[in-house]
């Protein structure tokens, strides 16, 4: 093996005053990455292009050197999910979400408080699959707690807008909060045709859901009903990635499962735990957890067998959503402890040089994604010199401003 890019969920961060106006990495204790990076070499990235706010899945397919693609995130969690995609198939991402009803039209929470269980949304979709009528096929497929991917089977546009608020328009972040149903994006029937579709699916789902069982015990506990659903990544062309075969991938969600799977990878993965009592971080942190342990695990057994491994950790992104800078501090300091510390006593006696970034920046105090440069660290066992890998120091680093599609050859993974 020569390499291991490690990506970081919504790294990226800016100063906030509950951290005395530093960042979650500059605050973080971190003795494991300070080792990477004395020995190693920093810069700042544009996943996608300067100015650009990205969704995962455009950084990704951004930063392993492929052209935006129309919409891949539909098609890459379809991928992840083990839904066979056939040409003109209409593939979404979706959330369950929770709104106050269709006539008062507010989205009161995206992901319907986080808090629905995959084992709730499951019986949810099956009601879905078999209740909601359309004049065409479609599978509909839970994935992890509030997520899911819909698929149309048959002849569809892709030129159909998103009713997820948050990523209504591709690039910007959109504040209304108001519920939106899908427009075609250009003349034709088709799109037309395709977004009467979505939109029969959008409002027969929410009838489905809006007094469902499930829902009433979900209120009758203080939990937010999911009672509407999100739809966004509109694509139906599998997306032709580059091939990257000669890698190997460690991920759990269904978009990095897509993606690698798409790119020729040998993709190694897990069960997701699942949410017990309710409690949002500790679910996360049980899931880093397996996470980090799996990645040592799977990176011991399979190093000989590739040239590269990716390894993508998903939790770090989710205090930013929450503006929680403290978590996203707790969080990093763990991963320090556990697969930082593996990587320190791992890569540089096998002569591994290791690449840390995230896919793009999602700060606290913004509770979104941001056009924000991430920072990327490569530790190559350069001369040892004292710095410390965060948003400021990397802006100042040797590897200088790296646009995504440029990374993998500025670090030289691609030899
Ligand atoms: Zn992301
Ligand atoms: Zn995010």
């Amino acid at each position: 093996m020569k390499g291991i890019l490690v990506i970081l969920d919504g790294l990226g961060d800016l100063p906030h005053k509950l951290l005395g106006d530093k960042t979650p990495l500059e605050v973080a204790k971190t003795p494991n990455l300070d080792f990477l990076s004395n020995r190693g070499e920093m810069g700042i990235m544009d996943s996608i292009k300067p100015g650009f706010i990205p969704s995962s899945d455009e950084a990704i397919v951004s930063i392993f050197n492929n052209p935006q693609i129309n919409s891949s995130r539909g098609q890459l969690e379809a991928a992840g999910s083990g839904l066979k995609l056939t040409r003109g198939d209409l593939a979404f991402r979706v959330n369950f979400a929770t709104i106050d009803s269709l006539e008062g039209g507010n989205i009161i929470d995206r992901r319907a408080g986080r808090t629905l269980t995959t084992f709730e949304a499951e019986i949810l979709a099956k009601d879905i699959n078999k209740k909601v009528n359309l004049p065409i096929k479609f599978e509909f497929k839970p994935t992890i707690q509030h997520r899911g991917v819909l698929v149309f089977r048959g002849g569809f546009s892709d030129s159909v807008s998103n009713n997820d608020i948050s990523y209504y328009n591709k690039g910007t972040i959109n504040e209304r909060k108001k519920i939106l149903f899908s427009v075609p994006l250009d003349e034709s029937e088709m799109a037309q045709y395709s977004s009467n579709v979505v939109n029969e699916f959008i409002a027969q789902s929410h009838e489905v859901l809006k007094n469902h069982f499930i829902n009433e015990e979900r209120k009758k506990k203080g939990l937010m009903p999911a009672n509407f659903i999100l739809l966004r990544g509109a694509g139906i062309e599998i997306p032709k990635l580059k091939f990257y075969n000669k890698w190997m991938s460690v991920c759990y969600m269904p978009l990095e499962i897509g993606f690698s799977k798409l790119s020729g990878m040998e993709t190694f993965s897990f069960q997701y735990p699942k949410l017990k009592e309710l409690d949002v971080y500790a679910n996360l942190y049980e899931g880093l957890k397996l996470a980090c342990k799996f990645s040592e695990k799977t990176l011991k057994k399979n190093y000989k067998d590739f040239e590269y491994a990716y390894i993508h950790i998903k939790e770090t992104d989710l205090p930013g959503h929450d503006n929680k800078p403290l978590e996203k501090k707790e969080m990093l300091e763990y991963i320090d402890k556990t697969l930082f510390y593996f990587l320190k006593k791992f890569a540089p006696p096998n002569g591994i040089k290791v690449c840390i970034t995230g896919d793009h920046s999602t700060p606290c105090r913004l509770k979104s994604h941001s056009a924000d440069p991430v920072p990327v660290l490569l530790y190559n066992g350069a001369i040892p010199s004292e710095k410390r890998f965060n948003e400021r120091e990397a802006s100042k680093g040797t590897l200088g401003k790296i646009m995504g599609n440029d990374l993998l050859k500025v670090i030289e993974f691609d030899k």
